[in-house]
């Protein structure tokens, strides 16, 4: 962002309205001497909150009061100190003791309030940034490059003084918006909310209604959202959670602490499938596994006798397992596989 001249800064503003124009001028004079008292309240270790009106943080700081600067624009002489000497800035102080107004350029302002040149430093760029801003909406003007905020209004929340602004149709400054841009998305959000409510039916309404006014902002976003968990009625009565339950009946999607439910309802689920399969891996009848394996035994029997002694001991104990399911046990169907596998890669069937 450039700084404009100050023929630019008076072009501009002289195709304003008259209030757009005093408000944009008494806008600068605030702020700037919102930066001063800021500065020295800094300097003398004075914490600034929110609910502490300058007047009064003023009221606490050095006898001098700033009034006004005045800018006579780059290359313009027009203003005078009180020792005589031609000014492009002139900075207009009160001093409380004396009770007198004094009007000053920069080197006699240090010498009069006594302050130290690096204070002097934070208060002037402060100004320049007050500047800044003025000049930042100056263009923004003439550029017509802004959003119509009229419908902000509304917001209660909104600072009285920037209401004010959007009220006379001057653009906020890039700041300015960044400040209250969470309250304009908080109103959108709300609007859609209020949508989505009208919507809901006599059924869900009476849900909805039961619930603390956290979950009702909850059930309105995820609608307004489309990314609400919907479950049927079905499912709903298979995880058996009665508030799941209710919701699903009346097609309202899931809360956060329902899918916490739901999502633990399937791990449960998948944990007890995984076991079932193991399970029937585990237990295997003696026909299926004949069925399974017709082949495979038969060629074991057929290389029996040429067989390592280790290998032989191992088909041995197949035998072993096979008997005894016939007899109505039960083997580990598992290793009993393994240890197959194993037999077959060594005889390469
Ligand atoms: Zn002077």
């Amino acid at each position: 962002m450039r700084a404009l001249s100050q023929r630019e800064v008076e072009d501009i503003m002289s195709s304003l309205s008259e209030d757009q124009r005093s408000y944009i001028i008494k806008h600068t004079k605030q702020s700037k001497k919102s930066k001063w008292i800021e500065t020295l309240a800094k300097k003398k270790g004075i914490v600034l909150s929110e609910n502490m009106s300058l007047e009064v943080v003023e009221d606490k700081l050095d006898e001098w009061m700033l009034v006004d600067v005045l800018d006579g624009g780059y290359g313009n002489r027009p203003y005078e100190c009180e020792c005589g000497k031609s000014l492009r800035f002139q900075y207009i102080v009160y001093h409380k003791g004396d009770d007198k107004t004094y009007k000053l350029g920069e080197t006699c302002f240090e010498h009069y309030t006594d302050l130290q040149p690096e204070v002097l430093k934070d208060i002037l760029k402060g100004f320049h940034h007050v500047d800044l801003e003025r000049d930042e909406i100056l263009l923004k003007l003439k550029q017509k490059r802004y959003p119509d905020l009229t419908k902000y209004l509304v917001i209660d929340s909104i600072p009285a003084e920037l209401k004010k602004q959007i009220q006379l149709l001057i653009p906020l400054s890039n700041s300015q918006l960044g400040n209250i841009q969470h309250l304009m998305n908080e109103h959108d959000l709300q609007i859609k909310r209020n949508e989505v409510y009208k919507g809901l039916t006599s059924q869900q309404l009476l849900v909805f209604n039961s619930l603390d006014s956290k979950e009702k902002v909850e059930v309105l976003t995820t609608i307004s959202n489309r990314t609400g968990y919907l479950v049927d009625k079905e499912d709903a009565e298979m995880i058996g959670d009665p508030g799941i339950i209710q919701f699903a009946s009346v097609h309202l999607p899931l809360l956060k602490r329902h899918i916490k439910i739901f999502k633990k309802f399937v791990e449960e689920l998948e944990r007890k499938e995984w076991e079932d399969a193991k399970e029937r891996a585990r237990a295997v009848d003696y026909a299926t596994l004949i069925e399974n394996h017709k082949y495979h035994f038969k060629k074991l029997l057929e290389l029996e006798n040429v067989m390592s002694p280790g290998l032989r001991q191992e088909c041995e104990e197949m035998k072993q397992s096979i008997k005894s399911i016939k007899n109505g046990g039960t083997i580990d169907y598992e290793s009993f596989s393994v240890i197959l596998n194993n037999l077959l890669t060594a005889l390469k069937i």
